[in-house]
Order: C-alpha cells, then sequence, then structure tokens
C-alpha cells in the first residue's frame, strides 16, 4: 500500500495540510493499494496562484524551449512505462497488456504529438490589414476522470503546456496513482515552478475552487455529463472558457448489406473496451428487423470470447468495473432492463463472476428504443440492440439520444455508409471499424459536451485570437 501525503503545487511536494485521506482500491482485489490526501480549498487556491505566477514568463519562453520539455516528460513516460500499466490495470481494472498498450502507449504518443504539433504551429497571420496573433488563454484548470485517466490528463496538460497555459490539475480521486507518476516524471524534467500543479481531492471542493477561481482564464472538464453541467454553471460566473467532454450513448447502425460477423465484433470490442466503461463505447447496435436472429447467434459465440478475469492475470479479456458503486449500479440497470421486457442474449446480473473484485459478466440484450437501457448511459459491459425497418429509422434511432459523441456506420458500400454517417449527430463515426485516429478532433455534440481534444483541433483549444489592427501605408 503506496500513501501518498503530498500535493504538488509551484514544484515542490508540499504536505497536505488535512489528515484526511482517500483509498484507492484495486478493482480485482478490492483492496486498497494506495492513499492520496483530499485537498482542501486553500491548497486549490496556492496552486492557481503558483500557476498565474509562472504563466507569463513560461508563454514568453521560446517553443522549441517548451517542446524540449515535453520531450524530456515523454522519456519519462516511456521509462516508467511497465509501473504506470501496471497502476492503472490495478487502479481501473483493464487487463495489463491491454492497458500498456491504450492506457500508457497512448498517452505517450500523444504527448509527443503535442510537442510536434507546437514545433510546426503557425502563431501569426496577416488578414487584410490585420495582424492575428495566437497566445495561450492563461491559466487551466484540468478536472479528469478515471476510465483512462493518464490519456484524459494527456489531453488538457499536454496541449495546454505547450500552448503556453499554466494548468492545475485535479485528477480523479478514484484512479490517481498515475497521475502522481505523472507530477513524478514532470518534477524529474524540470519544469519552472508554478507550470504543472497537482491537487488531489473531491469534485465539490478542489474541482469547484477551479471552476470558480477568477485567476482561472480556461477549464478543461472531462466526466459525467452531471458534473460538467455543474462546472459549467460556475464558471459561467467568471466567463471562463469551459470545455466539456461528457457521456455518450453512441449507435453501431448494421445496415442490411454489412458484413453481419465484423460488424457484431467490432461492436462488441466497440462496446466492451475497459469493460464498456468508455464516454465513446458503442452501445447500441442498430440492426434490420429481419437480421435479428442472425445477429443473437452471431454475439453470442462473440461473447464467449470475452474472459472476464482480474487485470493481473494472464489471458483475462475483461477486467473488473472500476469500483464497487460502478458495479452495483451496472448490476442494477441490467435488472431494470430486463424488468423492463428486455431479452437477454448474452450474460445477466446472476452470473458467476470472481469472487473478488468488481466483475460483471458481458450482457447483452434486446431491448426497445424507450427503454431506459437504450437511453441511459450504463458505463459497464453491456450492449442493447434496437431493430429498425428501414434506413430513416435507422437515423432517427441513432439520433434519438441526448449524447452525441460517437458512433458507427456497418456496409459492404463504404460510400453508403459515409451518407449515412453524415446524417448522425456525433463528433466521430467509424466507418466499417475505422481505428481510433488521436490526430482527428474528439469531442461531442448535444450533451455529449462542448470543444475537441486530440492534435492541433485540441491544441488550438488553449489559445486565444488577438487581431491588431496595423493603419495602411499612406498610397
Ligand atoms: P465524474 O463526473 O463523477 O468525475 C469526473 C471528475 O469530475 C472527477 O475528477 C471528479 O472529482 C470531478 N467532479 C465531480 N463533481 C464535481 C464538481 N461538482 N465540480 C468539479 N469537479 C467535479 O465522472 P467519472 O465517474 O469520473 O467518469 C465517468 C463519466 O465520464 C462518464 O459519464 C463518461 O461518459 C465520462 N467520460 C467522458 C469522456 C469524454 O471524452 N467525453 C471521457 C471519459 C469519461
Amino acid at each position: 500500500m503506496q500513501a501518498y501525503p503530498s500535493h504538488y503545487i509551484n514544484g515542490q511536494w508540499v504536505k497536505a495540510t488535512s489528515a484526511q485521506t482517500l483509498p484507492v482500491h484495486d478493482a480485482s482485489t478490492e483492496a486498497i493499494m494506495a492513499t492520496v490526501p483530499e485537498g482542501t480549498a486553500a491548497e486549490a487556491e496556492a496552486a492557481v496562484l503558483a500557476a498565474r505566477a509562472a504563466q507569463g514568463p513560461w508563454a514568453a519562453l521560446p517553443v522549441e524551449t517548451r517542446a524540449a520539455y515535453i520531450d524530456k516528460i515523454v522519456e519519462g513516460l516511456k521509462a516508467r512505462t511497465d509501473e504506470l500499466a501496471t497502476a492503472i490495470a490495478r487502479e481501473v481494472g483493464m487487463p495489463l497488456k491491454m492497458a500498456k498498450m491504450v492506457q500508457v502507449g497512448a498517452p505517450v504518443w500523444n504527448w509527443g504529438n503535442f510537442a510536434k504539433v507546437l514545433r510546426g504551429f503557425v502563431w501569426e497571420e496577416k488578414v487584410g490589414n490585420s495582424l492575428v496573433l495566437r497566445e495561450p488563454i492563461g491559466v487551466v484548470g484540468c478536472i479528469t476522470p478515471w476510465n483512462f485517466p493518464l490519456n484524459q490528463i494527456t489531453l488538457k496538460v499536454a496541449p495546454a503546456l505547450a500552448a503556453g497555459c499554466t494548468v492545475v490539475l485535479k485528477p480523479s480521486e478514484i484512479a490517481p496513482v498515475n497521475a502522481m507518476i505523472l507530477a513524478e516524471i514532470i518534477h524529474a524534467a524540470g519544469l519552472p515552478p508554478g507550470v504543472f500543479n497537482l491537487v488531489n481531492g473531491l469534485g465539490p471542493v478542489v474541482g469547484e475552487v477551479l471552476a470558480t477561481h477568477p485567476e482561472v482564464d480556461m477549464v478543461s472538464f472531462t466526466g459525467s455529463t452531471r458534473a460538467g453541467k455543474r462546472v459549467g454553471e460556475l464558471a459561467s460566473q467568471t466567463v471562463k472558457r469551459v470545455a466539456l467532454e461528457l457521456g455518450g450513448k453512441s449507435a453501431s447502425v448494421v445496415l442490411p448489406d454489412a458484413d453481419l460477423e465484423a460488424a457484431v465484433k467490432g461492436t462488441l470490442s466497440a462496446c466492451l473496451l475497459n469493460s464498456g466503461q468508455a464516454c465513446i463505447a458503442h452501445t447500441r447496435m442498430l440492426v434490420p428487423e429481419n437480421r435479428l436472429d442472425e445477429v443473437k447467434a452471431l454475439v453470442k459465440t462473440a461473447v464467449a470470447k470475452f474472459t472476464v478475469g482480474p487485470s493481473l492475470e494472464e489471458g483475462s479479456k475483461l477486467g473488473p468495473l472500476v469500483s464497487a458503486a460502478q458495479r452495483d449500479r451496472v448490476l442494477a440497470f441490467i435488472r431494470q432492463g430486463v424488468a423492463e421486457g428486455g431479452e437477454l442474449v448474452a450474460g445477466g446480473a446472476d452470473l458467476p463472476v470472481p469472487a473478488q473484485g468488481y466483475f460483471v459478466q458481458p450482457t447483452v440484450l434486446v431491448v426497445k428504443p424507450t427503454d431506459t437501457l437504450a437511453k441511459e448511459e450504463i458505463f459497464g459491459p453491456v450492449l442493447v440492440i434496437l431493430t429498425y425497418k428501414d434506413e430513416e429509422e435507422a437515423v432517427a434511432l441513432a439520433n434519438d439520444t441526448i449524447y452525441g459523441l460517437g458512433g458507427g456506420v456497418w456496409s459492404t458500400d463504404e460510400a453508403h455508409a459515409i451518407a449515412v454517417a453524415r446524417r448522425i449527430k456525433t463528433g466521430q463515426v467509424d466507418i466499417n471499424g475505422g481505428p481510433f485516429n488521436a490526430r482527428a478532433p474528439f469531442g461531442g455534440y448535444k450533451q455529449s459536451g462542448n470543444g475537441r481534444e486530440n492534435g492541433k483541433y485540441g491544441f488550438e483549444e488553449f489559445l486565444e485570437f488577438k487581431s491588431l489592427q496595423l493603419k495602411p501605408a499612406a498610397a
């Protein structure tokens, strides 16, 4: 058990003022694997003021100097990949091999890519008689969730630092160990004091200081729609820029001419990644009603391959959920789905699972569009199947949600799939299982959020425009 006693403020490990700590559980064993301090509003404020003092000098550094600091962070992350992957496999529950690839590989790549974006960025252009400048927005408060914890931190902190902003990070209290390791790496990289700060703690305390403090210019939040709305409301009082990456209920639209087997396998993979705890999970599969029986048979075969087991055990394909609360919530949803008349195709709430750990068996139900399971974000290994009569109905069902984050279209005719994808109101649509691209913008329509992350699009979110109107030379 590792007890972290400090926050990271103004370039130093500062011992927490409160004796209160927050336990971090190993999702596969339920044991407490670490504790972090429960930060106070005063500690959050100290971090904000340190970030404010550091921002001007940091922004004034040559681009190459900032990029070189990021290179050092990349080296540090690479050197500690195994340690980070093990920590995340334990605190989140994703099987180790996959955690190494997805939970650590992606952040390493993204930090490197933001250094590249920074080095290639054009900071000013002439437009008529104006010189249009891009400038860092200032101090950024970053509030992040537990499901892809290091990558969600990376997609905020790396572009913000690259842009010349300084940051205060409040990581998820449920999976903060990776963030502590990252802070050690940033400290070792020798960034000037105050450029990066980390305060652990609870959303309503530390998070709300970041959302309200007048010295924070922007708050970048990833998490639930509920907490995101609260952050947006609070931030409006000081007219901060607010970036929100929230929930989803993404649809995988299987068109009548699709390769059904590929579509079912691809949809299940896109639903069950991280035991379904992914905001872009494809959690609704829309299938032609006359193909439902075939789809059900394919689902049964495909689900059987997702072996449930502890994250550090070789052979586990699907780890536990992150916490007891999350497991209980997901089991309650499955029971409600059945109670509302949903037909269980695979899994269920009462199947055996390992005795320890927060496990839920992968579960697939056929439901009606009005059922709770067709509407609510479940955040667990649960796929619902909905049937449609024609393409119009398929598109209407795909858009029949308050969310708009991801989705997929499956068809042997790519041009047709793209035409359907254009009609779906979401920030991302995968065509025939096209892989995730970290250079492409990521973010939501509707109540899935505001703003975009990833690559140059994510970098530009941390910049302001400034226009200098030049007096035309006398003729
Ligand atoms: P959560 O909203 O409970 O917590 C997210 C973060 O917000 C945590 O750091 C938490 O401490 C903080 N927080 C909570 N209340 C707050 C408040 N009042 N003020 C300020 N901060 C507050 O979400 P979670 O359970 O950690 O994550 C799961 C949710 O995140 C899901 O809904 C999922 O869809 C969403 N998510 C979205 C994306 C995306 O990019 N769109 C990515 C991952 C997760």
